[in-house]
């Protein structure tokens, strides 16, 4: 468990005073890499100002420009919502947030991402994620200040590694395969449905969507996921011995 394997990823962020705040409250809750997506303002002295002491999370900051980069090497990524959308996907709490992202974090990186001040996530981004987490504020007012949102659940995710820290490790061993695995892997499943005729390119529907979701459900182990490919790939040789 190392609290620096846990990523605070902040997307498309439009006020640089948010991301030094957030920076401040990461190192209060002894969190450091942030990693900003292609953020809509420059990290400037206003960012600074509010970082306060923790000027070195934002120098040390690291700036992509889509999702899928921030999270590729992560076996688990958790994304933030105020609200809930069309399309569900598993969810947990912030205190069952915390316990997968330091116990996630026992065996490489992890991501808990944030989205914009004005419109959140998109379903898209949320769809790169294993869980989504809702804060349970009030109901009628939901909607927190970004950094708020990033201090509430890293003081949950440092309560969770403080009491890890008393207990024995768990008997759970898996090992999970990347955000960038399960990438191609979704990859390879699109042009096999797509070379078979089971997706119909020019109405693909919802199936890799509903696809996605039952894979993110399943939550295929490394090895797992390595036999899905070698299916597929015998899908693709009987196919083209056609
Ligand atoms: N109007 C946006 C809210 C954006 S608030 C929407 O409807 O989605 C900015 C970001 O703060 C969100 O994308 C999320 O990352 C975080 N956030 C705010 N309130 C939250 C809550 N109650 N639970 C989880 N994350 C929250």
């Amino acid at each position: 468990m190392a609290l620096e394997d846990i990523r605070i990823v902040l997307v498309n962020t439009s006020h640089s005073g948010n991301i030094g705040s957030v920076a401040r409250a990461m190192k209060t809750m002894g969190l450091s890499k942030l990693y900003l997506v292609n953020p809509a303002c420059e990290v400037d002295s206003h960012a600074s100002a509010l970082a306060a002491g923790a000027t070195d999370v934002l120098g040390n900051a690291t700036i992509v420009s889509e999702l899928s980069d921030a999270i590729a090497e992560c076996a688990l990524t958790i994304g933030t919502s105020a609200r809930s959308r069309t399309l569900s996907w598993p969810m947990v709490d912030p205190r069952q947030c915390a316990k997968k992202l330091v116990e996630g974090s026992a065996t490489g990186p992890v991501a808990l991402v944030f989205g914009r001040e004005n419109s959140g996530l998109t379903n898209e981004e949320l769809q790169l994620c294993n869980y989504h987490v809702c804060i349970p504020a009030n109901p009628e007012y939901s909607s927190l200040n970004l950094a708020m949102a990033v201090q509430t659940l890293t003081y949950e995710t440092r309560m969770a590694f403080l009491d890890g820290q008393e207990k024995q490790p768990d008997e759970d061993d898996a090992v999970y395969p990347s955000a960038k695995q399960v990438a191609l892997f979704y990859e390879h499943l699109e042009s096999t449905l797509n070379d078979t005729g089971f997706i119909i390119k020019q109405h693909p529907g919802m199936v890799m969507t509903k696809l996605k979701r039952l894979f993110n459900r399943a939550r295929p182990e490394d090895q797992e996921l390595n036999i899905l490919r070698g299916i597929l790939t015998s899908i693709n040789k009987s196919t083209r011995n056609k």
